[in-house]
């Protein structure tokens, strides 16, 4: 029995799918399989684990999973549905379970997950016997472990109900292309039923720009400016690709339209002020949301050469020749500027935010404010946002590419599907009739977007996914049935690598015929390294490690190693974001003017003071990987040694030496995880963490160096020893020569061996910025050459 509060009654009525209830618990009592498609917004996510809930799917001890793409929608809706059900947060009865942490208990009937996390559990229990339900959230999104689960649960599922306690699966999507899972014979024999939830969508007009401006940033900037000067009362969502973009427009329009106080209580706001100067503000590690921000107001206006906009040109625009194409219902263009328009309530919203910070667009908008949110991808249907009726869409999205081959990644912005911008537009016809301005022409729209996006297994490296697939013991991987198949030759270039690291070894015992020579299998070494959540390159290294006869030091180095080289952009440099950190000093507008290579520099220079304290050439050749041991050790001691938890002098360390601090945190968090799953896996070497670990000493080094080799075994590069020349006549200086590659590479500049250039180098991450990078370098000795 569910006993939910009236509030939540009255909300839950409004939803779509609400009158769906009947009508979907009938079709998945009657079919094993049902998709749902319906609106963002319709309630889908909320509402079905709890229609399961109510049906008695978690009765006897079973759950009823839930699986996301994204971490942020794991937790955040499972702390929604566990208030909608009005039960204690204590009983853990709604949970959630991600990479790192999870809320889960013996209590847990709903369960919300990340799509990696359930994929895991396959592993060791491929009938989830556990489970009574399974809901694929979001399947639209088309992320690597959704589609592998999707195959897998169609093979699950027939055998669960040939049994006592059978498996629903409910594949849930926003109204995007279905047809991937229900015309694909492969995948499903029989169709699944999909159900639609018509939701209460309002008129959106679409309104595209007669230009294509590059300055995307700016003209979103203008263009919020004209809706909030001469357009009715409705908040503003606006689509832009990343944090460093959103933070950028947040303080320029806070700085533009600033808050105001209407409630006249002077008192209690004078008194915030005061905690705020007293520096006595609580911080806790985990949510930063009470730490300084940078998009606050006192920050303000470091950004400025970011945006590159003439005070003149925002002021004066009602004089602008209009910039929208013609169409009628355009009210911005017999709309007239009025004076005195209203604050807008300005919130910033992606993915490496805070939940609670995050949760923000949900609460009251301060009165007599306009809302106006400023988010990425991520708004457009994982999480519906309230009281929206004008976006503004930038058209473009950040996606990372990988070389199929050799691995090496490049962020690029590109423009997201005509699918997605279709979404996006939806957004502003929740509550009422909307508008869409599109910041780009219909031009474009038309002949550049595509129809859908890629779906992510066809862009990423797939080795972890072949390693998981062959642990779980499918051995043909051609065969499987995937909604939408990984390119064959990114499929052959995995298991080339997992066979070169040991993982899969060719079955000779199953080559009958010239075609089968190809069949690989998993070894024992690939079985202990698919059992960590991580690459299987640092899978070897682990395995490898444990194997060691010092091994408790040695897994620690390794283990603390690997976490901070698993977190992405734990170190800033020149070409990622400045203002990733919570807190920035006064330089960072100095820094901004700077080329990026020479802010590389400056880490570089800062980071070798770290390590040039330390004693020995050993340290220096450990390079970036040695930083990574002292940058993670310093922090696990300053948490140890301060009575308090210190997080202020943490920041300060991150701040000095270009960490991010939300990824030194992460670091942290799974260098626990693998603390606990080696200590799984090897119970006799009971492993734990010192936070007085010592930096290696020099055989250590060594050691950990040939480590880090066994993993990297084809990421190896030897320096030019003379000065190339170009085509056109030009010198290239410090080049180094890599296997995978026949183009010249470079250390980045960010590297402590940006300098001291060895003979021969390893490097962990290549990147393709103004040059091809090698990230996270260590020296290595000739003779360990292969
Ligand atoms: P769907 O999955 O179909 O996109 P959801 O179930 O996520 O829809 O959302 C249903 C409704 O619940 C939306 O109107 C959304 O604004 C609201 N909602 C979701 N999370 C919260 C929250 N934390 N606080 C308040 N309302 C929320
Ligand atoms: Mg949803």
């Amino acid at each position: 029995h569910v006993d939910r509060k009236e509030q939540i009654k009255v909300s839950r009525s409004k939803l779509p799918i609400i009158s769906e209830e009947l009508t979907i618990m009938e079709k998945i009592y009657n079919n094993d399989i049902i998709i749902i498609s319906g609106e963002t917004g319709s309630g889908k996510t909320t509402q079905v684990p709890q229609f399961l809930y109510e049906a008695g799917y978690a009765e006897n001890g079973m759950i009823i999973g839930v699986t996301e793409p994204r971490r942020v929608a794991a937790i955040s809706m499972s702390k929604r549905v566990n208030e909608e059900m009005n039960f204690e947060e204590s009983e853990s009865k709604v949970s959630y379970q991600i990479r790192y942490e999870g809320t889960t208990s013996p209590n847990t009937r709903i369960k919300f997950m990340t799509d990696g996390v359930l994929l895991k559990e396959v592993q060791n229990d491929f009938l989830l016997t556990k489970y009574s339900a399974i809901i694929i959230d979001e399947a639209h999104e088309r992320s690597v472990f959704t589609d592998i689960l999707i195959g897998l649960l169609s093979r699950i599922v027939p055998v669960r109900n040939k049994r006592e306690n059978p498996l629903k699966l409910i594949i849930m999507s926003a109204t995007l292309r279905v047809e991937d899972f229900t015309d694909n014979r492969r995948l499903f024999k029989e169709i699944p039923p999909c159900i639609k939830v018509d939701a209460r969508q309002f008129p959106v007009s679409v309104h595209f720009n007669k230009h294509t401006y590059q300055d995307y940033l700016a003209e979103a900037y203008r263009k919020i400016c004209k809706i909030h000067r001469r357009l009715p009362d409705g908040g503003i969502l606006v689509f832009l690709t990343g944090q460093q973009e959103v933070n950028v427009l947040c303080n320029k329009l806070k700085k533009t339209f600033p808050k105001r106080d209407f409630t006249n209580h002077q008192l209690k706001s004078d008194d915030n002020n005061k905690k705020e100067s007293n520096g006595e503000q609580k911080i806790n590690l985990d949510d930063y949301s009470t730490m300084p921000l940078i998009d606050e107001e006192n920050e303000v206006g470091q950004d400025e050469t970011e945006l590159n906009l003439d005070k003149e040109d925002i002021m004066s625009d009602d004089d602008d020749e209009e910039d929208e194409e013609p169409s009628e219902d355009n009210p911005l263009r017999s709309s007239v500027k009025t004076e005195g328009y209203k604050p807008l309530y300005v919130l910033p919203l992606y993915a490496m935010l805070s939940t609670e910070r995050q949760s923000k667009v949900f609460e009251q908008i301060p009165e007599g404010h306009r809302l106006c949110v400023i988010a990425t991808n991520i708004a457009e249907t994982s999480l519906t946002i309230p009281h929206i009726k004008y976006v503004v869409d930038s058209g473009k999205i950040k996606v990372k590419f990988y070389d199929k081959i050799t691995g090496v990644s490049t962020f690029k912005i590109c423009w997201t599907s005509k699918a997605s911008a279709d979404q996006r537009a939806g957004r502003a016809g929740r509550t009422s009739p909307g508008h869409c301005y599109r910041l780009y022409s219909s031009a474009v729209y038309n002949d550049e977007f595509p129809k859908f996006m890629e779906a992510e297994i066809a862009r990423k490296p797939v080795e972890d996914l072949i390693l998981q697939m062959k642990d779980l013991g499918i051995d043909r991987i051609q065969n499987f049935p995937f909604p939408t198949p990984p390119d064959q030759n990114a499929v052959k270039a995995a298991e080339s690598l997992l066979v070169q690291l040991g993982a899969l070894e060719y079955d000779k015992a199953r080559i009958k015929n010239k075609k089968d020579e190809q069949i690989t299998k998993i070894t024992s070494l690939g079985k202990i390294m698919a059992s960590f959540p991580i690459n299987p390159r640092y899978g070897k290294m682990l395995t490898l490690a444990s194997q060691q006869e010092d091994n408790k030091l040695i897994l620690s180095y390794i283990i603390c190693m690997i976490s901070g080289l698993s977190v992405p952009e734990l170190f800033l440099d020149g070409d990622t974001t400045i203002n990733a950190n919570p807190t920035t000093t006064s330089n960072g507008t100095e820094d901004q003017n700077k080329e990026p290579e020479k802010i590389s520099v400056k880490y570089s220079q800062l980071r070798q003071q770290i390590i040039g304290g330390l004693t020995g050439s050993h340290s220096a050749l450990l390079g970036d990987l040695m930083l990574l041991l002292v940058a993670l050790g310093a922090v696990e001691y300053q948490q140890f040694n301060s009575q308090k938890s210190n997080d202020q002098e943490i920041l300060k360390f991150c701040e000095q030496y270009g960490i991010r601090y939300k990824a030194i945190i992460e670091a942290r968090k799974l260098r626990k995880q693998l603390v606990n799953t080696v200590n799984l896996i090897f119970p006799q070497i009971d492993l734990t963490i010192d936070p007085q670990m010592k930096p290696p000493n020099e055989e250590h080094a060594k050691l950990l160096r040939q480590l880090v080799l066994s993993g990297m075994v084809d990421r190896i590069a030897k320096r030019h020893d003379e000065i190339l020349i170009k085509q056109d006549g030009k010198e290239i200086k410090n080049a180094y020569q890599s296997l995978l590659l026949a183009e010249p590479i470079f250390i980045h500049p960010s590297s402590v061996l940006f300098k001291e250039l060895p003979a021969f180098v390893c490097y962990v991450d290549m990147v393709e910025t103004s040059k091809m990078y090698m990230k996270s370098v260590c020296a290595i000795e000739n003779e360990w050459l292969p």
